[in-house]
């Protein structure tokens, strides 16, 4: 088959991949310079690692992840450390990430953390993801894990990250979180945005044609005489034909992509619920944090913190690999239309860096060498009441076109371990098609 796929993220490149592998001839259109997609990265001059434009992770569970990288040649570069995560109490900011952090943790009393830790290994032995998404995480946290710990450390997290979703949100999500999780975190050697160029040569060498700078305008139905029915696409002011084809932007892109898809196809791409984020990042020419292993701070936004969480990257990744400058991320998920996204560079730096004080008090402006900020429109998935149901099928109903997002790597979270995943699965669905 001839098939086209729409972005070189983690789920267009490791569908390609596949694809590829069996004999087809593979073309990805890719808007941006370079693969990756929301995980890729930039690269200041005396930097020797890229840098993620939104903060990024991966877990020991991600196995889809460890499986590719192991095929391509370049599990040597995946890096494990165990950075601490942070939760705030009163004033200072105590480790949360490990059973022992939260046995210490002040700001839920010592008998109360009981329902709380049993809910948490209940969570990671069952697989019935099913029962979950039938209630809310706020409902069944609330019930299950007592009320000093969910108003702790549960409630400051879902209001934090979800808004006014916060309520509405399913309990499979919480449960995806819990499931897969590990204590150590993963990154790249030379950052996300290397093991995508290494992912993207592998494919290119291969046969694959990746298109750079190439943005798809549109994607219709083509009715071929000889051949049946086929998938057409334009692309600036050209226009190709294709067998199959693979679209992987955002559901409310798809739908301006291709809107002669039947409506009712359509209406579910528009009910997808999702969250916009904000990144600043701050080149600092010391550490912010005065312990040199708080890499992930969360910040409850009823303490009068002005976004959600803080990432001290070079706590996590080395500043040597940044020239020596240190890598602090401020990151925040808003709705679209919502006052901070609309802010200059100038206002979202300044405001995020109000809070820096309360890491360090000793903190001084002159510190900061450079920023930059950084915003999404389709960042996280809202997962609601009985989601499954929502996600409307990767098949589109225009035969061979094929739509793969965020949105369906459910009941995981987002996560370029699931992107991967999807983008392989897709991929074998298409080669049954
Ligand atoms: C703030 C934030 C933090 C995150 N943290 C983590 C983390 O810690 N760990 C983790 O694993 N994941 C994380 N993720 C999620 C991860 O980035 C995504 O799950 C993953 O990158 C999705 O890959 P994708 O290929 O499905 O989509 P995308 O990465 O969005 O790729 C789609 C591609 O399509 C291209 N495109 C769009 N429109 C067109 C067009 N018209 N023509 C041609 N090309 C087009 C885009 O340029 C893009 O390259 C995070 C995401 C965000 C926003």
């Amino acid at each position: 088959m001839n098939i086209a796929i729409v972005g070189a993220g983690a789920t267009g490149l490791s569908a390609a991949l596949d694809l590829r592998a069996a004999g087809h001839d593979v073309t990805i259109f890719e808007a941006s310079d370079r693969p990756g997609g929301l995980a890729a990265g930039f690269k200041e001059p005396h930097w020797d690692w890229h840098l993620e434009k939104f903060y990024h992770h991966w877990f020991q569970s991600d196995s889809d992840l460890l499986r590719i990288a192991d095929e391509i040649g370049v599990r040597d570069k995946v890096i494990f450390r165990s950075p601490r995560t942070v939760g705030y109490y009163k004033g200072a900011f105590y480790p949360v990430f490990s059973p022992v952090d939260a046995l210490l943790f002040p700001g839920v009393p010592l008998l109360a953390k009981v329902p709380w830790g049993l809910s948490a290994i209940y969570l990671r032995l069952t697989s019935n993801w099913r029962a979950f998404e039938q209630t809310t995480a706020h409902e069944w946290c609330s019930k299950w894990m007592g009320a000093p710990a969910y108003k702790g450390l549960v409630q400051p997290m879902l209001d934090g990250k979800f808004g006014s979703y916060a309520r509405q949100v399913n309990m499979a999500w919480m449960w995806a979180r819990v499931k897969a999780r590990s204590f150590s975190l993963g990154t790249f050697e030379g950052g996300f945005q290397q093991f995508f160029y290494e992912l993207a040569n592998h494919v290119t060498k291969r046969g694959t044609n990746i298109r750079y700078g190439v943005r798809v305008r549109s994607i219709a139905e083509e009715r071929a005489t000889d051949t049946g029915s086929r998938v057409s696409v334009e692309f600036g002011s050209d226009r190709a034909v294709f067998d199959q084809v693979l679209v992987t932007t955002s559901p409310a892109l798809m739908t301006q992509l291709a809107p002669t898809l039947p409506e009712a196809y359509l209406s579910k791409l528009n009910q997808l619920k999702s969250l916009g984020a904000i990144v600043a990042i701050y080149a600092l020419d010391r550490p912010l944090g005065v312990k040199r292993d708080y890499y992930w701070y969360n910040m409850p936004k009823i303490a009068g913190f002005p976004f959600l969480c803080l990432c001290e990257h070079t706590n996590f990744a080395k500043p040597e690999n940044f020239g020596g400058d240190h890598i602090v991320y401020c990151g925040d998920y808003l709705p679209v239309d919502h006052a901070t996204m609309n802010l200059s560079d100038a206002d979202v730096t300044q405001l995020y860096a109000t809070a820096f004080r309360r890491i360090n008090p000793d903190f001084e402006p002159t510190w900061i060498r450079k920023t930059w900020v950084f915003r999404e429109r389709y960042a996280q998935p809202v997962p609601l009441l009985n989601h499954s149901q929502n996600i409307p099928p990767t098949r589109t109903p225009i035969d061979g076109l094929h739509f793969a997002s965020m949105s369906h790597v459910y009941p995981w979270d987002r996560g370029t371990n699931y992107a991967l995943q999807l983008g392989r699965s897709v991929a074998r669905d298409m080669m049954t098609a």
